[in-house]
């Protein structure tokens, strides 16, 4: 017999009428012959209420209380669900997270999944139930309650899935499937049939709120397909599967983070060590640090940027005053109204000026870029807050993401030309461990041979970064990492980027030309440089891989020039010569992790 998941989130199950509409879905799935596992949201807007209550109470009430509090809104919804089922004459149990055996480790509010007991489940299904449990929620080893995040029922849902080895999870909600950027930002965004568990999860760590990021962690590791639809028909929305929609697009979809935070650390001695010291202080506060940028300058002192969210950014300068004096450093600046535009797609890992488009869309638009990150397949631009809608539309219709990719395919179509299946055995065995979410990695390599180009005193104006990177296109330069960050020199910014060895002198021409024409301070090359990287799912959730490498590296002595995170890479610049060292160290360090 097959098993469905069918998850609701919170606007689905808003009032009882919902909560009828919702028990009846469920119903309509178990008499067409399937076994059904719903999980269920808080009502509406009630897991905010529960935080304003807390607010009014306290500015830090204690996270194991907070955990308490807010699991009671899925107990409202699981309870009412399951009574609507038994008024339509069907059988129903709900249950919450220790009910079903979830166990987290013990940080509160951000608990990581560690075993789901699936026996009372299979055997409440077996009795004829649709079983009814509470998302978002789980217990501790001490029997406390935890919480998985906001929007972590999404995860409890693919976990469930995963575990119970079911044949679909339907992820039902308040849109009709995933488009291209958020529908209600952009009228022009599209729906697509199919997106890549590697789009999904950038996408959603970088702004898109339909689905949990750390649930498409887990649909990747178990290889569970996702169908994101719409609650309120029965059209087929979405599948978040292995393979993207196009072949060829270059980017899939676009995100936007409208509450950021820069922070800039000025005058950091460059020495190894310090960056290891500024992010293992913010990570023990657990805040993830996101688009980090390092302007070496010509002084032996670094300037550190970074972003944060904007909720985060308190804590972050409470961690940093602790270290600031230890550091030797000038002072720490922070502008709280900027947000993060970024455009992701598989296709763009092989494809030239992808970024130049990016920037040229954003300098049209009018709109100043003040940092950039770029990753194997996402482009990151931090910009003005109030210009960050702009900013969306102009990137997404560069990309005419309105139009669906003349080589698109449906998930039919997809699944018709796949004969690889999933390998079972191997899932099952990767599940017998006592770690679901545990950190993944996929493999530690080193790419020889790159160089590095620096542009020092960039006008921080519209359409510089778009100049620039045209023309080093046009000379048919490939060009790996780019990051733009302050250099906290008279409000200027300076932009680094890799290119293969081979390449250096043509693209350090290129560069004088601009750094002339703009009136730039100076161009510096490097070569004798390597690319590491540490690739794995989820590694920006996982704020532990930053801290270790960063950690592994400041012990060798070993100095990191640039970095760049995504969810499947970081990746950082360091000297060749040091590289075999770096990569031994870190497979050693990261050895349980490696699978
Ligand atoms: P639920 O309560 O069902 O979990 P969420 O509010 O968490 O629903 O997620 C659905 C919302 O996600 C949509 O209403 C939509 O505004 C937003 N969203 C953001 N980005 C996207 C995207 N790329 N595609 C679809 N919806 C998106
Ligand atoms: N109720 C929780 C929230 O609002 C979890 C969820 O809906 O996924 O974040
Ligand atoms: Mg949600």
């Amino acid at each position: 017999m097959s098993l469905i998941v069918q998850k609701f989130g919170g606007t689905s199950v808003a009032d009882t009428e919902k909560i009828r509409a919702a028990a009846r879905k469920a119903i309509r799935a178990q008499k067409a012959g399937h076994q059904v596992v719903m999980v269920v949201s808080a009502m509406g807007k009630n897991t905010d209420t529960l935080l304003d209550l807390a607010s009014q109470i306290s500015d830090e009430p204690p996270a194991r209380e907070m955990d308490m509090l807010l699991s009671t809104g899925e107990q409202v919804s699981v309870a009412l669900v399951a009574m609507a089922i038994h008024s339509m004459g069907s059988q129903a149990v709900s249950l919450t997270g220790g009910q079903i055996g979830l166990k987290t480790d013990n940080s509160f509010s951000k608990a990581r999944i560690q075993s789901i007991d699936t026996g009372r489940i299979e055997r409440l299904l077996d009795a004829g139930n649709i079983v009814v449990a509470a998302g978002f929620q789980g217990i501790d080893d001490d029997l406390n309650i935890t919480t998985l995040g906001r929007g972590g029922s999404d995860t409890t849902a693919v976990a469930l899935a995963a575990v119970l080895g079911a044949d679909a999870c339907e992820i039902n909600t308040d849109v009709d499937g995933v488009y291209t950027t958020d529908p209600r930002l952009l009228a022009e965004a599209r729906r697509v049939d199919v997106i890549s568990y590697d789009e999904m999860l950038e996408l959603a760590s970088l702004g898109a709120g339909v689905m949990h990021s750390r649930s498409i962690e887990f649909a990747k590791k178990f290889e569970v397909p996702i169908h994101v639809r719409s609650s309120f028909s029965d059209q087929d929305g979405t599948m978040i599967v292995a393979q993207p929609e196009s072949e060829t697009a270059p980017v899939s979809g676009a995100a936007l983070t409208r509450d950021e935070a820069r922070v800039t650390v000025l005058g950091v001695p460059d020495v190894p060590g310090m960056s290891q010291k500024i992010f293992s202080a913010i990570a023990a506060q657990k805040v993830a640090v996101d688009m980090v940028v390092q302007n070496v300058g010509t002084s032996g002192k670094a300037d550190v940027s970074f972003t944060v969210a904007g909720g985060e950014l308190k804590k972050t300068l409470a961690a940093l005053e602790g270290i600031l004096d230890s550091l030797g450093a000038d002072g720490v600046t922070h502008d709280d109204q900027v947000s993060k535009v970024s455009v992701v797609g598989l296709g763009m890992a092989h494809q030239k000026a992808v970024a130049a488009s990016m920037f040229r869309a954003l300098a049209e638009a009018n709109v100043n870029i003040h940092m950039i990150t770029t990753s194997e397949i996402k482009i990151s631009c931090l910009v003005p807050r109030d210009q960050a809608n702009q900013a969306l539309r102009a990137v997404h219709e560069a990309f005419s993401l309105d139009q669906r990719p003349s080589d698109a395919k449906t998930w039919n179509e997809i699944k018709a030309s796949n004969a690889k299946e999933a390998d079972v055995a191997d899932v099952v065995t990767r599940l017998q461990n006592d770690a679901l979410e545990a950190l993944t990695l996929t493999d530690i390599s080193i790419v020889p041979a790159q160089a590095r180009v620096t542009l020092d005193g960039v006008p921080d104006q519209v359409g510089v970064a778009a100049d620039m990177f045209e023309q080093i296109g046009e000379a048919g330069i490939f060009v790996d990492m780019i990051v733009q960050g302050y250099d906290g020199e008279d409000g200027s910014t300076s932009v680094s980027f890799t290119v293969e060895e081979a390449d250096l002198d043509a693209a350090e021409k290129v560069a004088r030309a601009i750094c002339d024409k703009h009136s730039m301070r100076d161009v510096r090359g490097a070569s004798g440089i390597t690319k590491l990287s540490v690739s794995g799912i989820g590694l920006r959730s996982h704020t532990q891989v930053g801290t270790v490498l960063f950690e592994q590296l400041a012990s060798a002595g070993i100095n990191v020039e640039m970095i760049a995170t995504s969810e499947l890479q970081v990746n950082v610049v360091i000297q060749s010569d040091q590289a075999g060292d770096a990569a031994a160290r870190l497979k050693q360090a990261f050895a349980e992790a490696l699978n």
